[in-house]
């Protein structure tokens, strides 16, 4: 890898809105982002999508009179 082509990649900062921050590796050294793995919708979308499921399998009990 010739110096200078490619950005220099090494540990960065990262800055998250709810005020969060970590370490990663990337090529800059500050990042800012929307969400991180405390904040992510992924963990509160995941639960949400569990409790809808759980809430479609009572419908179905109580459709069929189980
Ligand atoms: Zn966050």
């Amino acid at each position: 890898m010739k110096k200078g082509i490619h950005p220099e990649y090494g540990p960065a900062r990262v800055i998250c809105a709810c005020g969060a921050t970590f370490e990663t590796m990337s090529t800059k050294k500050e990042l800012r982002v929307e969400v991180c793995s405390q904040c992510h919708p992924f963990y509160t979308g995941q639960r949400q999508m569990i409790v809808e499921r759980r809430g479609r399998v009572e419908r179905f009990k109580k459709k069929y009179g189980l």
